[in-house]
């Protein structure tokens, strides 16, 4: 009789270790890295969770996969550092780029972005070469900050959040901003008359891919992720998000 319990203890412990390791990870919280200080992609809405453009899409594509999404708000430069470790993955208008990449893989692109160039409204920068002896403002280990410090002749100067930048932009403690397209315009609305936007172009910048971060070398994981990306693409979720959040 004892051993016929301990036989079906161990029967029971394998079952639900098996059930547990179960590797699609259906049913399993998918825990998201963001930094929700960079709208229109990530911000905190007015209830202090969450919210914006990445956040929604990961949610949707987390439904697909039926995975509950658990986001954990993190400083923009840990989040690479992170994956596979605090969190699962990271969504965070993150531009796919060489560098990342020796450390994380990407995700299909699902959005193409560029750097603006944010400056008071009476400065008169208007080309890369009139950055030549300024002062820039960038957020700490972004593509903005990697190419403000490329250009020959600046002093880069960087935060922990953008939003931080453009304050002290309009204290005049630096001569511009550099910060990708849609939180430029969003920033510049936030201080009408006082600053204004340019184009990225202008000064020669390349076109950046947003891709979500994933842990290398999980196949599986990528699958999954591109799937739903493209299930959310074909049956027109990702433009409704599109026009929720981006082109207001
Ligand atoms: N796209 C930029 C980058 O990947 C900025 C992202 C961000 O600040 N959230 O570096």
């Amino acid at each position: 009789m004892k051993k016929m319990l301990v036989t079906l203890l161990s029967v029971v412990l394998c079952v639900s270790f098996l059930t547990a390791c179960g590797d699609s990870g259906a049913g399993d919280v998918l825990t998201v890295g963001t930094n929700a200080e960079f709208p229109p992609f990530e911000y905190l809405g007015d209830d202090g969770q969450p919210d914006g453009f990445d956040v929604a899409l990961i949610k949707a594509i987390g439904e697909k996969l039926g995975r509950e999404v658990v986001i954990e708000n993190l400083e923009f430069d840990s989040l690479v550092a992170s994956i596979g470790t605090k969190i699962d993955v990271a969504i965070a208008a993150m531009t796919v780029t060489p560098e990342r990449q020796e450390m994380v893989d990407f995700s299909d692109s699902y959005y193409e972005a560029v750097q603006y160039v944010i400056i008071p409204a009476d400065s008169t920068i208007a080309t890369a070469a009139d950055l030549e002896g300024k002062t820039i403002g960038v957020q700490l280990g972004t593509t903005g900050d990697f190419i403000a410090s490329e250009i020959p002749g600046v002093t880069v100067s960087s935060f922990k959040k953008a939003v931080d930048a453009v304050n002290d932009l309009i204290n005049g403690r630096v001569d511009c901003v550099i910060v990708d397209r849609n939180p430029a315009l969003v920033f510049a609305e936030n201080f009408p008359g006082q600053v204004v936007s340019l184009e990225g172009v202008q000064f020669g910048f390349e076109p950046e891919y947003y891709a979500i971060a994933m842990p290398k070398g999980d196949t599986e994981m990528a699958e999954q992720i591109n799937g739903a990306l493209q299930e959310l693409i074909e049956d027109g979720t990702f433009d409704e998000l599109v026009a929720t959040y981006i082109e207001q």
